[in-house]
């Protein structure tokens, strides 16, 4: 508002100090906005890192704990209600971690975003009290479910080291304590240390191993079993790491899906798939179809589609050659996504098989929405031991009803003489597993293929 003076003029000293009022109670704002973290106004990630570095140079005798903070299943309070309600909870707990710091005579936290907190306390607190006075907080949140918390707990011992490196080490932990059902707490050891110090290895190592060719895909037969003729393989990748030998796909898969190179390295191995196609078309070799392990995280890659469909049509690979392995879990927690990457797959006429079938994601209910080619039952999730009862009458449903709905079967890990007369017993022929043939180098393959 523009204030005047008695004859109606503009009072430029009063608007001049209206504005300067304003000019400070701006920057202010935007002070507050650059240190704080707008939703819930408690520190950010940056005035945390600076503050618990001068607190750490402030008390250089005094040991002190790096704790990160996660609200588990909090991306469900964001979907069975309002975005608003999954803010009210990140305020909640924003207030409760402020009220119990500040009643200490020392320490810091912050918000780094989402779901995601931190806290530096130091070890003279009773941190059982701080972890539990945190989870008590939470239980009291009117929800219809518990939120549990999940806590990363690093004991700060070279204060040298940035303070975004001991933020890594505690939320490297607390990822740790999601992984196992049965604990919700994890401290930062030096197992968890060698861990963390591998993965890193392998990430930096990962995009030029890429490039000089360490990664070989392996090919495992899938036979029938009655004419015990090889009908097809799948393509598994491994890693000739020239330091640390052949390393499997389940050390470095799991890595690889963290930080999303496992869609440059499947899509590597369609590549590879491709062109030893094209190699053994042109030279006599009736081919047999491959499939390739498509991961989850494959699905968010929005040009992956149209790079597998440039690479099979550059090779000229029949598409019948090409098949596609989505593991299970996917058909739960990317529900919508497959479903239109596998009709774009299917509508070019490649096969699509759902992996690790029966794994532990009850998928009954996604076979209704999405549509695949092939079931592909893994042995090991139902183990059959002479003997036992149970198993295969569940075996024998999954195959009735795989027929039912006009699906194929293939078993995997099949590794002896009785699975094998059992899944015949059943009508599942299609047989992959060591009691054939292991994964094998391509030059071996070949061979076989020849033969
Ligand atoms: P998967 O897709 O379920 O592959 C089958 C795994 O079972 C392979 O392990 C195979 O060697 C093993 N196997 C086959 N027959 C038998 C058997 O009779 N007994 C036993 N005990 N094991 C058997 P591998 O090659 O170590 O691969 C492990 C996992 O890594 C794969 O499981 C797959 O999830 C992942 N993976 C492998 N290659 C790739 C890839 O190129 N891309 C992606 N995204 N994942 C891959
Ligand atoms: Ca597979
Ligand atoms: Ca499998």
């Amino acid at each position: 508002m523009i204030q005047c003076n008695a004859d109606g003029k503009r009072d430029n000293a009063v608007f001049l100090f209206t504005n300067i009022e304003y000019e400070v109670e701006a920057k202010e704002k935007l002070t507050f906005m650059a240190l704080n973290d707008a939703l819930t106004r408690i520190p950010n990630m940056r005035t945390f890192s600076t503050d618990v570095a001068e607190m750490l140079r402030t008390y250089p005798k005094e040991e002190f704990l790096m704790i990160s903070i996660d609200i588990g299943q909090f991306r469900l309070v964001n979907k069975l209600f309002r975005y608003s309600e999954g803010d009210n909870v990140l305020k909640y707990f924003a207030t409760k971690l402020q009220e119990i710091i500040e009643s200490y005579d020392k320490g810091i936290y912050c918000r780094m975003a989402s779901d995601i907190f931190y806290a530096c306390i130091s070890e003279k607190e009773n941190v059982e009290e701080f972890l539990s006075v945190l989870q008590t907080g939470m239980k009291n949140y009117p929800l219809k479910f518990e939120l549990k918390l999940y806590f990363g707990i690093f004991k700060i011992t070279d204060r040298m080291e940035p303070v975004e490196y001991m933020v890594e080490h505690s939320s490297y932990a607390r990822l740790e304590a999601k992984k196992n059902p049965l604990q919700n707490i994890a401290y930062y050891n030096d197992e968890l240390k060698k861990k963390e110090f591998f993965e890193a290895v392998v990430v930096s190592e990962m995009e030029q191993a890429l490039q000089e060719g360490q990664f070989e895909v392996y090919y495992q037969p899938k036979c029938n079993s009655l004419t015990k003729q090889i009908i097809g393989a799948e393509a598994l990748i491994r890693w000739n790491n020239p330091e640390k030998g052949y390393l499997s796909p389940g050390i470095f898969i799991p890595i690889f899906e963290q930080n999303g190179f496992v869609t440059e390295v499947d899509y590597y191995v369609c590549t590879q798939v491709c062109k030893k196609i094209r190699e053994w078309m042109d030279h006599g070799v009736t081919p047999v179809p491959v499939s390739i392990n498509i991961s989850r995280c494959d699905l968010y890659d929005k040009e992956l589609l149209s790079r597998i469909m440039s690479t099979v049509d550059e090779y000229q690979v029949p598409h019948n050659l090409i098949e596609f392995e989505i593991t299970e879990s996917a058909f739960i927690l990317e529900s919508n996504l497959l479903v239109s990457f596998t009709k774009a797959l299917r509508k070019e006429g490649f096969c699509v098989l759902i992996d690790d079938f029966g794994s532990g994601y009850s998928s009954l209910n996604s076979l209704k929405n999405i549509d695949v080619d092939v079931l592909k039952i893994d042995i090991a999730f139902l183990p059959v031991s002479t003997g036992e009862k149970k198993s295969p009458i569940i075996m024998e449903a999954v195959i009735n009803m795989a027929q039912k709905l006009g699906l194929d079967t293939v078993a995997e890990g099949v590794e002896t003489v009785e699975q094998l007369e059992l899944l015949e017993k059943l009508g599942c022929y299609k047989i992959q597993g060591y009691y054939f043939y292991k994964p094998m180098a391509v030059t071996d393959f070949e061979k076989l293929l020849r033969k």
